[in-house]
């Protein structure tokens, strides 16, 4: 059991029942916290894993339980509302309140771990994000009905490949010049391919005007549709929250998922936040905006050793993977959009690392992404997780005979 001082918390509310909430409970209770813990969810189920979400739309008809995936099943663990959504938070010198759907809790300190929502500019079109939502899509895509995906990013590349695996009519239409271009910048262009290869037409630098109930009107044209999937992006669930955020709608928390502002102390030490919703510094990769799996997974651990007055901050490289078109991505670091990007073939597959920008034989790496090549995955992610910045000898980065981690000195 910690040490009751004074700044640790004796009752926890987790608002947010995702993989960061439900990872917050089970660290609780890991580590001791024996006090009264409440878990507020407000999508009426217990927490589920959202990358299958698209992955295996049609091979999955419920979600990946995290009961099932962490081998704990955090609804016992902790007083779980599962239909509860907070709509007030109020932080005090003596603890937090927290009005929600279903009554109201008091606690010592609040971890805030709601996720994003997705971004839905068109009432008719779906999006997806919660299970719910693949439950509606899935019922829609039937074999030889037309389906149009606005954004080739990673939801929308990955609903393209498993739809038209299914004979279903995919068209993916994008904005931006290349597939992917907020993600991966230019090299996104190496993806091109992929779609005509698995039978999915792919309109590139193509706005979408407007959606209805019949499809798409971009920039170049009508594009008919049965159903329309709007897949550009995600925002934090933060806006209710009342808090000073950051431009893009995340919580600013320290390297251990405390709460950054102005307030007083008393107040500040009573409210965390994890996963999607924070914006965490790394050491090495700077601010960290959410939207990664492997945050959500990890960082919460450390929160909770911090909170219960065990410092032990352990920076995880920041880490997306994703399955799309018959293909394989996994992508580390941050990516600031003005590096250098050189490529490196591989054996099977390629890797691309994005460099800072300066002079020199040597170069910061930032971020690299792996195509088609889990064995040189295993070799970055041991690469980048090493303390301090990673420095490159960019004559070795694109010879591929140099293994990962002869890279660097
Ligand atoms: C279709 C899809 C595929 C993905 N694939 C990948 C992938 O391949 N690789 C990868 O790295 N990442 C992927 N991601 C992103 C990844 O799933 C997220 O990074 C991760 O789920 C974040 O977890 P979280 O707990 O922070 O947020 P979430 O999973 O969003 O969970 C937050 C929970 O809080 C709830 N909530 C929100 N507001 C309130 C409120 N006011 N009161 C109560 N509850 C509230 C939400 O309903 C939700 O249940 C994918 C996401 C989606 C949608």
């Amino acid at each position: 059991m910690p040490t009751a001082d004074s700044a640790t918390p004796r009752s926890v509310v987790v608002i947010g029942a995702g993989l960061a909430g439900a990872r917050t409970v089970a660290a609780l209770r890991t580590h001791g916290f024996e006090g009264p813990v409440t878990l507020l969810g407000d999508e009426g189920v217990p927490p589920y894993d959202r990358p299958p979400l698209s992955k295996e739309l049609f091979t999955r008809s419920e979600p990946a339980w995290l009961a099932d995936e962490l081998g704990a099943d955090v609804t016992s663990l902790a007083d779980t509302r599962l239909a509860a959504r907070a709509t007030r938070l109020e932080v005090h010198d003596a603890g937090v309140h927290v009005t929600t759907d279903d009554g109201d809790v008091q606690a010592d300190a609040v971890v805030i771990a709601v996720g994003s929502r997705a971004v839905s500019p068109w009432p008719t079109a779906l999006t997806l994000h919660s299970a719910a939502d693949a439950d509606r899509l899935r019922d829609r895509l039937r074999p030889g009905s037309r389906l149009v995906i606005v954004g080739a990013g990673w939801v929308g590349a990955e609903v393209a490949g498993v739809a038209a695996a299914r004979d279903v009519d995919v068209t993916v239409v994008e904005a931006a010049a290349t597939p992917l271009a907020r993600q991966l910048g230019d090299i996104g262009v190496r993806t091109v391919p992929w779609y005509s290869d698995a039978g999915v037409s792919l309109r590139l630098a193509t706005p979408v005007l407007d959606v209805d109930a019949g499809g798409v009107t971009t920039a170049a044209g009508r594009l008919d549709a049965d159903t329309v999937l709007a897949a550009v992006g995600a925002r934090p669930a933060t806006a209710w929250l009342g808090l000073d955020l950051t431009a893009d709608g995340r919580v600013p928390v320290d390297a251990a998922g405390r709460w950054l502002s102005d307030a007083p102390w008393e107040t500040r030490r009573r409210v965390w936040a994890v996963g999607d919703c924070a914006a965490r510094p790394h050491p090495v990769f700077g601010a960290v905006p959410g939207g990664h799996w492997s945050s959500a997974l990890t960082d919460p651990e450390a929160s909770v050793l911090e909170m219960l007055g065990r410092s032990q901050t352990r920076p995880t490289t920041p880490y997306v993977f994703s399955r799309q078109l018959g293909h394989d991505l996994a992508f580390f670091g941050v990516r600031h959009g003005d590096e250098d990007v050189v490529v490196r073939p591989l054996a099977s597959g390629w890797a691309a690392l994005y460099l800072m920008p300066e002079d020199g034989p040597r170069r910061v790496l930032r971020a690299a992404v792996v195509a088609d090549s889990p064995r040189d995955v295993v070799g970055l992610r041991r690469l980048l997780g090493r303390p301090g910045a990673v420095e490159v000898d960019l004559d070795r980065a694109v010879d591929p005979g140099v293994r990962w981690r002869d890279l660097a000195p």
